[in-house]
């Protein structure tokens, strides 16, 4: 059985007292399933401080192909390593339109996080013009393979994220999901989990959990209000 995970994704959001707030109600109310939080790199080590002995994950939400150099500005694999993350964000839409992060630099990415001993989350979904041409498969089967061309996906997450559902209010249906995610399970294999992000909420959490193929959730704008990440969290757990 694949274990849950939920992870938030806190954005360029917060600032120290506000996150030692949300920390401190993250440990105190989620438990039963596996959770993560990707904080904005100046709070690593508020982070790791704050989780040290708690079973909450921290987690970073880009990092550099690189593994060191003359590259101003950028983080490396082994300094999220040495600052206690345990995963990382790869390939989030808003790195591939904000960014121009390409298919061939998303894969490179996620090869220097498996090599800094993280587990990365890599993110793929289809724009909105995608999805009404009929090209949700093709788009993100093209985004998986380019990593697959070069990595393994062993401890790697795979998370669906329809951009569309992004920070729009607007989720995938359960079916729309769970048809996506049947999709890339041929692919990544039964053992791999796959997060659904768009829109998460209390309210539709547990009809997208309940999808057989939904492992969990990527959590953008939920993540920062604390009983809306705990109650997620929730309908995130195993039943029975
Ligand atoms: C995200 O940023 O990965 C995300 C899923 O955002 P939201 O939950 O706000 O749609």
């Amino acid at each position: 059985m694949r274990a849950r995970l939920v992870a938030g994704n806190w954005k360029m959001h917060g600032g120290l007292a506000a996150n030692q707030a949300l920390l401190d109600a993250i440990v105190a109310g989620v438990e039963g399933v596996e959770c993560a939080v990707c904080v904005p790199f100046p709070y690593l080590a508020q982070g790791r401080e704050r989780l040290r002995g708690t079973p909450i994950a921290l987690a970073a939400q880009t990092l550099s192909e690189h593994a060191s150099g003359a590259f101003t500005g950028e983080v490396s694999g082994a300094m999220l390593a040495e600052f206690g993350c345990r995963y990382v964000l790869v390939g989030h839409s808003e790195r591939r339109q904000l960014y121009g992060e390409t298919d061939q630099q998303v894969a490179a990415k996620f090869a220097a996080a498996r090599a800094a001993g993280l587990s990365p989350i890599l993110c793929v979904g289809e724009t909105l013009a995608e999805r009404d041409a009929g090209r949700t498969e093709a788009v993100v089967a093209r985004q998986l393979e380019a990593v697959l061309d070069r990595s393994g996906f062993e401890d790697a997450v795979l998370a669906y994220e329809p951009v569309w559902a992004i920070g729009t209010g607007r989720n995938a249906s359960p079916q729309q999901a769970q048809a996506v995610h049947a999709f890339l399970r041929a692919r990544v294999g039964t053992e791999a989990r796959i997060l659904y992000g768009g829109s998460v909420k209390p309210a539709n959490a547990p009809e997208l959990f309940a999808q057989p193929d939904v492992d969990g959730g990527l959590i953008g704008g939920a993540s920062r209000v604390a009983q809306d990440f705990i109650a997620i969290c929730a309908a995130a757990k195993r039943k029975g």
